[in-house]
């Protein structure tokens, strides 16, 4: 039976258990990670793990473990699968006596697990999927990747309710990422994604695609992308560990360009997977 991994031990999922008390449970005071495992390797491990630091380091948690560790960690959950999967892992301050303020000398708590990775449906890739867009109503430092999601969820329900698979979310009039996903928007052969800052996730996906188009040639920039430009754009995609590079092509009700992914993507597409190709050869990092 598959293991999942708590506070030190391996152990069956249900009998891992955590306190009722937990400030995870009770605040939604923690962090987490999604980090994608391809050929059994771990996709841009340190990336995911600099931002798991970062995370951390803004909700004021020490890293329990050190990258040897983490890395035994996964290598073992890993070893109970077979196929491309991936690794969920999350820290939440501990267990105490329920009170805002943060208790002393409190021990975090740390739980991962693997699971077989869901690709999205070929008929996705192939057609594209149809998104709404929405208020960005969440807090200011979507920067941290919080396990407190009810903002997420909520505006992902709404896309779902809709008949649609993401949420694109506006804050004051520019796009700032999807409900689980960052944007790109595609205009006149240039590539423009929203820059870093308080109100997105810093997207390992995202950044890959910065990183892949510039070193191909591809123009790309990370500026502030206006509604306008969402809705006058030849090509929307999102990016996620999870979901890859996926190609938007309805956005509420309207197609986007010509209503079928387009050559941009077909292009950016090939080079993400020649790239996670030469990784699972190891012939990069
Ligand atoms: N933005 C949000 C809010 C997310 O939840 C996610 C992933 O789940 C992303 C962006 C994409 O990040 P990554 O490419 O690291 O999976």
């Amino acid at each position: 039976m598959q293991q999942v991994y708590l506070n030190g031990e391996f152990l069956p999922p249900d009998q891992a258990r955590v306190s009722v008390f937990d400030r995870g449970f009770i605040f939604g005071d923690g962090v987490y990670e999604v980090i994608p495992v391809f050929g059994g390797r771990l996709f841009r491990l340190p990336h995911h793990l600099s931002r798991l630091d970062a995370s951390l380091g803004a909700i004021r948690l020490r890293n329990p473990h050190t990258q040897q560790e983490w890395n035994d960690i996964f290598t073992r959950l890993l070893a109970a699968g077979s196929g491309d999967q991936s690794i969920y892992l999350q820290i939440t301050r501990g267990v105490a006596p329920r009170d805002h303020a943060f208790p002393p000398n409190i021990t975090p708590t740390v739980f991962a697990y693997a699971q077989p990775l869901k690709y999205s449906p070929p008929e996705q890739l192939a057609q594209g999927v149809t998104a709404v867009t929405a208020a960005d109503i969440r807090w200011q430092r979507c920067d941290i990747k919080a396990i407190a999601l009810l903002a997420n969820a909520l505006l992902r329900q709404e896309a779902i309710d809709q008949g649609a698979v993401e949420a694109i979310l506006v804050r004051d009039g520019l796009v700032t990422e999807g409900a689980a996903s960052n944007i790109f928007v595609v205009k006149n052969g240039r590539l423009v994604t929203p820059p870093k800052g308080p109100f997105i996730l810093p997207g390992i996906t995202r950044d890959l695609v910065v990183e892949i188009a510039r070193a191909r040639g591809i123009p790309c920039d990370e500026l502030p992308v206006k509604i306008e430009t969402l809705t006058s754009a030849d090509e929307v995609w999102l990016t996620s560990s999870t979901k890859e590079i996926l190609p938007i092509t309805r956005i509420d009700g309207r197609p986007v360009g010509n209503g079928k992914p387009g050559p941009m993507h077909a292009r950016t597409f090939a080079l993400y997977k020649e790239y996670k190709q030469a990784f699972i050869q190891g012939q990069v990092d």
